[in-house]
């Protein structure tokens, strides 16, 4: 079933195509007519579903249809995202959806200088994309208001909750108007979420998807276990294979992607780096080298591969294994698009197990492993570990604590990340 019969309408319908999707994935295909019709919504879908379009198209189409004249722009679609990680990406969705509707969007978040956000909402925007701190914020230094909201979109309700921003939720809530479309989305649904949702939402539509319709499972994906110190060795070893004509390499940060690319060339492959310390003409640049096929391989880290869009990019290749499993589904969601082949390799060490298993669980299945490479993993167990796994060895915590610990460090690490 094509976009065009669920009644979307020609901008955004070219903004889809142009992004590549062909068909809506099952939750696009539920949700999207229910907020067309202006109802509620409850739905219980998790990242990488496709979710993000599930409330993006209809909230532009319908803010467009109702546009005003109205000099100055006012916040009449709010969603609020638990992570800086999350809004940046829903802010990108929504910038690509609706490229063609003039409407306009901006992203607030804590762990950065607040004037460009102040900048962007004093000048006016249709749709805020938020944290919740960093909204309070804002709100009671004077900078906005919510009074004109007409769509509310709760995200990633359930780890609101698991980090604590019940408190901060319930204060936005009371800031919004009474009447207001609000849509409530969240991965999981236990009872304290249900509680939460009674108080936002009104004789919701509900719909639901299971992780079994992540748009990345028809990506071919692999794994190879490999030690850091050979993660140089195999990626030599994989670009042998001319089947590979380009491939987009991720690396955690900028300083690796650099290192990456400096052996690639030392090799005789041509390649690229593409991160926030390069400026904007120099990215474009070797973006258009690599669509054009001159640079075979790019190098990115994740916030600079954000608007990357290649046609028929077949490769993506994980050098390091991000610690926030979603951006895993965003990364190798970069292949396979408008029905093209998709293949994603990733390389793990044995630090980054952690980060695996976490991944696996977030797309609901095991990411088959490639065993016979040249160069396998060795040291399963690093002697010479750093100094925060020493400490957790140490520490005697059990396997649920780690793992909460864990979670808590990702998510400081998502408010500090710079970009
Ligand atoms: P989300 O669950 O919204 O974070 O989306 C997960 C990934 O799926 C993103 O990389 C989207 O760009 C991609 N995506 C969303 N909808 C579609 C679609 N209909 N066809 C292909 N890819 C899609």
């Amino acid at each position: 079933m094509p976009f065009k019969s669920l009644n979307i309408i020609e901008p955004i319908l070219k903004a889809l195509h142009e992004e590549g999707y062909t068909t809506p994935t099952p939750i696009q295909m539920q949700a999207i007519p229910i907020v067309l019709q202006g109802k509620d919504l409850l739905g219980c879908a998790q990242t990488g579903t496709g979710k993000t379009a599930a409330f993006a198209v209809p909230i532009l189409q319908l803010l467009l249809a109702t546009k005003t004249n109205d000099k100055k722009r006012k916040v009449r679609s709010l969603i609020i995202t638990p992570t800086r990680e999350l809004a940046i990406q829903i802010g990108e969705s929504f910038k690509a959806y609706g490229r063609h509707t003039g409407l306009k969007c901006t992203v607030i978040f804590g762990g950065v200088n607040q004037n460009p956000q102040t900048s962007a909402l004093h000048t006016g925007v249709d749709i805020l994309i938020a944290t919740p701190g960093r909204l309070l914020d804002l709100m009671n230094q004077g900078h906005l208001t919510l009074q004109d909201v007409e769509i509310f979109v709760l995200d990633e309700a359930d780890r609101m909750l698991d980090m604590g921003f019940i408190h901060d939720v319930k204060r936005i809530i009371n800031a919004l108007p009474k009447k207001r479309q609000s849509l409530f989305f969240s991965a999981t649904m236990q009872p304290e979420i249900i509680k939460l949702a009674g108080t936002i939402v009104h004789n919701p539509a509900k719909v639901s998807v299971t992780p079994n319709s992540l748009t990345v499972d028809i990506i071919k994906q692999s794994v190879y276990f490999v030690d850091k110190g050979n993660k140089n060795a195999l990626l030599l070893e994989l670009l042998r294979d001319e089947v590979i004509k380009t491939a987009l390499v991720f690396t955690r940060t900028k300083h690796g992607a650099d290192k990456v690319v400096r052996i690639l060339l030392k090799n005789h492959v041509k390649a690229e780096a593409i991160h926030g310390n390069k400026a904007q003409n120099a990215r474009q640049k070797a973006l258009s080298n690599f669509k054009a096929q001159t640079t075979r391989v790019l190098v990115a880290t994740d916030i600079a591969a954000r608007g990357i869009d290649v046609d028929d990019m077949e490769f993506v290749i994980n050098f390091e294994i991000p610690n926030i499993p979603e951006t895993y589904v965003h990364r190798i969601g970069r292949t396979g698009r408008a029905g093209a082949k998709g293949t994603a390799f990733s390389f793990c060490d044995a630090e980054e197990k952690e980060y695996l298993q976490d991944i696996e669980k977030l797309i609901a299945k095991k990411i088959p492993v490639v065993d016979n490479h040249p160069f396998p993993l060795i040291d399963h167990n690093p002697v010479k570990a750093p100094r925060q796994q020493q400490g957790r060895r140490n520490s005697g915590l059990t396997r649920s604590k780690l793992s909460e610990n864990n979670k808590k460090k990702r998510w400081i690490s998502n408010q500090k990340t710079s970009w």
